[in-house]
């Protein structure tokens, strides 16, 4: 068994946005420092974490100058190149393993993955060329999604084809470049499960959250939704058998589209905390960060239970259109709680923090926290 990591230890991450400032904080709440890797600075992480380093996820010497500091690197974004998870890994223990992040990153490696190991998809075909999209076409039929490769995030790369002749514009959309092919799916949610794996194969999962979308970004997260309770049951089977399956040690998040036949397939794997399970920073007793903490620094996972039904909704740079949001009235409702990243520039489509609510049930809170955020809209004067 992996020797545990103490309080008092430095863990690193590659990466700093919004999901690593959250691991640096539950991670300082334990006692341990933290540094982060990445090529910004005065970032979300690294307003709050013990070092901000800065360097490009490709200059391996600066990796390995920065592994070496610490005690076990993570990430907190897929998108870091596997060479760097595997220059930290001279030093250190990554965790979840490079091999995760590799297969994460890049659609048709995860695809391959997940059909291989007999998870369900949506049927899709390898687009690595312009030649190859007609075949792929006539072979799924249309509606097809066409989906870059690689770094692709929030339905950024994507392009729907509806007819055939679609083929050239969508091709010329998603960036000329090598591409996955999808069928489209006729879901009738959206779902998610965040898990975490420990190092000696113990297994936490946050149930199912239901995740409702505007323009392809997330917009709202509900746990616990009113679905079949055996397809709740499949869903959280199917994500343990990922993180088995890819022997993840960390948390992953498995998204899946539920059909309106009750079928379950899965979406995308995010190999690290995830949007969807935000809520548990406030509504359960070990959040899926602290579950991070613990699984990356080999300690016990804690109890996942949700303390209160609660419900997530997202803050984008477009709230900021009309000047600083009313932050008073969003609060004036004492169920709701703040998060913000710390980013600069509230660009629209942004993530510039969540609301988290609580309420009698999911579908209350959410109510709240959606009020919560029309709210802050709302002018002083009013
Ligand atoms: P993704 O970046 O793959 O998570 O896709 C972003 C969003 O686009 C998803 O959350 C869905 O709302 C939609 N979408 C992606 N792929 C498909 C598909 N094959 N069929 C229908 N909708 C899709």
């Amino acid at each position: 068994m992996s020797r545990p990591i103490l309080p008092g230890a430095t863990v690193g991450v590659l990466g700093s946005g919004q999901l690593g400032r959250m691991f640096a904080l539950a991670a300082r709440r334990m006692g341990y420092r933290v540094h982060t890797f990445s090529p910004g600075d005065d970032t979300p992480m690294g307003q709050v974490a013990d070092r901000e380093a800065v360097g490009d996820y490709t200059d391996l010497a600066a990796v390995a100058e920065f592994a070496s500091r610490v005690d076990a690197v993570t990430f907190e974004f897929e998108n870091v190149p596997h060479e760097a998870a595997a220059t930290a890994a001279e030093h250190v223990p990554v965790r979840p393993a490079g091999r995760v992040l590799h297969i994460a990153q890049h659609r048709q490696r995860e695809k391959d993955f997940l059909a291989g190991a007999g998870f369900p998809t949506a049927p899709f075909e390898h687009v690595p060329d312009r030649a190859t999209l007609d075949g792929a076409i006539a072979r799924l039929g249309t509606p097809c999604v066409l989906k870059t490769a690689g770094f692709g995030y929030d339905g950024k790369g994507q392009a729907v084809i509806d007819t055939p002749s679609e083929a050239d514009a969508a091709w010329a959309a998603i960036g000329a470049g090598e591409a996955v092919l999808e069928g489209f799916v006729d879901f009738e949610r959206e779902i998610s499960v965040v898990a975490a794996r420990g190092c000696d194969g113990a297994f936490a999962h946050y149930g199912v959250t239901e995740n409702r979308h505007r323009d392809h970004i997330l917009d709202v997260s509900i746990p616990d939704p009113d679905i079949d309770p055996a397809i709740a049951d499949e869903a959280v089977a199917i994500a343990r058998g990922v993180l088995e399956a890819l022997d993840v040690v960390g948390v992953l998040c498995v998204e899946f589209f539920l059909g309106r036949d009750g079928t379950l397939r899965v979406n995308e794997l995010a190999p690290r905390p995830h949007n969807s399970g935000h809520f548990s920073f406030d509504a359960c007793v070990t959040s899926q960060f602290e579950q991070q903490l613990r699984a990356v620094c080999a300690l016990p996972l804690g109890d996942p239970r949700r303390l209160r039904p609660s419900a997530m909704v997202n803050l984008l740079g477009d709230l900021w259109a009309a000047g600083t949001p009313k932050w008073w009235h969003a609060l004036s409702d004492p169920a709701v709680k703040l998060h913000l990243y710390g980013k600069a520039e509230p660009r629209p489509g942004r993530k510039m923090g969540h609301l988290v609510a609580f309420g009698d049930n999911g579908e209350d809170a959410a109510r709240r926290a959606i009020a919560a955020r029309e709210a802050l809209a709302v002018d002083a004067g009013d």
